[in-house]
């Protein structure tokens, strides 16, 4: 039973990452005392200095009316800036386009290159919304299995066996999510100097830029790669540096006729993101970091205990991760064998068991296109983290 829904929106589902949390706060509401590791979602505060930006934004008469479609002439300059300062990129501000958080400028940006045909490559595990959006444009997904063993790495030489006449597009993250790989700026350049060479497009999404922890560093490939610019697109947003997912403030960078493109698609499906939230983004990028510092440093020491306690349990192996706010366990080796008396052979039916016998909200690793994974958010309160942490043990003890 279709019920006239069109064949695109048929063949994609609902983002698991967005249900999960939903379930989550539906049970929460029913009075059951749910920990969700569920949605990347800081559990910080945005910081005062930004919401007080929008406060002052609010009372602005000229917020409360259109403006461009691209973005505030002030926030792409300052997300112009914030390029340079951060990753090394110097862009012009007209090459920027602010879009209803980073989801949507990855859509964009989609609908902007692939036609129906084109392939698309996405090293898995992926994020759940590339593939559906890559869909969504028309274009095909080549995923890309990548191991433990290669902490979660695509190689040059994957990407060269996958290409065919039809690939139009890499979409490349690091940090990773859901796996929390951080690729070297050398494997950076190495993918960089393929698709350059290849005449492959990059979508390349920063979001995770400045979590990143130990050893690892952030690289952007557009600078580590310079003569792939005019191929490369980037996509971010303020949503999990600065607290602030509910702004839903996310930004492309692109050559100039693909940004152009992407204005001219905006104009027709959303027009500008909202004002206020465009001024509280501009306080974010504008102002100071100490508070991104002081949030860095508590995921820091959250991987670190998330990694021990479930590395502690039998059946499950947690690499250590080294960047954005998830780990990705593998836990094939607990399926087949029950859980709380209830039979269990797949991630999805352990995430099912676990919300019912242990009310604790991971989400299953089909989504990611890894079955036999779970992924937990540690980006939730340290007082959270430790009961969950518990429940979860104790039911897979
Ligand atoms: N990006 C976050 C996640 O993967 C937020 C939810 C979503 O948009 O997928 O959990």
């Amino acid at each position: 039973m279709t019920s006239g829904i069109s064949r695109r929106v048929r063949e994609i589902g609902e983002s698991p990452t967005l249900a999960i949390s939903a379930e989550a706060a539906r049970l929460r509401g029913e009075g059951v005392d749910v920990i969700s590791f569920g949605a990347g979602e800081p559990d910080f505060a945005t910081p005062a200095h930004i919401v007080e930006a929008a406060g002052e934004a609010c009372a602005e008469s000229a917020m409360h009316k259109y403006s461009p479609t691209a973005g505030l002439p002030a926030l792409r300059e300052a997300i112009a800036d914030k390029t340079r300062r951060d990753s090394g990129l110097a862009v012009a501000p007209d090459q920027v386009i602010v879009s209803n958080g980073g989801k949507h400028a990855l859509s964009n940006i989609l609908l902007a290159l692939i036609d129906p045909g084109d392939e698309v490559i996405v090293p898995a595990p992926y994020w759940v919304s590339y593939p559906e959006q890559i869909r969504l444009a028309g274009g095909t997904v080549v995923a890309l299995p990548t191991t433990a063993a290669n902490g979660y790495t695509v190689t040059p030489e994957q990407l060269a066996a996958a290409r065919t006449a039809a690939t139009k597009a890499l979409v490349f993250v690091s940090p990773s999510n859901p796996t929390g790989a951080v690729y070297t700026p050398e494997q950076i350049r190495d993918i960089g100097r393929w698709a350059a060479e290849a005449g492959i497009w990059v979508i390349t999404d920063e979001i995770y830029e400045h979590l990143v922890y130990g050893g690892a560093a952030f690289a952007s490939m557009p600078v580590e790669v310079p003569e792939l610019q005019p191929r490369c697109v980037v996509a971010n947003g303020v949503a999990k540096t600065f607290a602030m997912t509910g702004w839903r403030v996310g930004w492309s960078i692109a050559p100039a006729p693909v940004a152009a493109a992407v204005n001219r698609l905006q104009s027709h499906v959303t027009s500008h993101v909202c004002n206020i939230a465009q001024r509280a983004a501009l306080a974010a990028l504008t102002g100071p970091m100490d508070q991104v510092d002081a949030m860095r440093q508590t995921y820091d020491r959250r991987r670190h205990r998330v990694h021990e306690a479930l590395s502690a349990i039998d059946g499950v192996e947690c690499p250590l991760p080294e960047g954005a706010f998830y780990v990705f366990p593998h836990v094939e080796q607990r399926l087949g064998r029950p859980v709380a008396g209830r039979k269990v052979s797949t991630a999805l039916e352990l995430c099912a068991v676990l919300l019912d016998e242990a009310q604790v909200a991971l989400v299953p690793g089909e989504g990611f296109g890894a079955p036999g994974h779970v992924r937990l958010s540690y980006a939730l309160s340290d007082e959270h983290l430790a009961r969950g942490l518990t429940r979860i043990t104790e039911v897979l003890q």
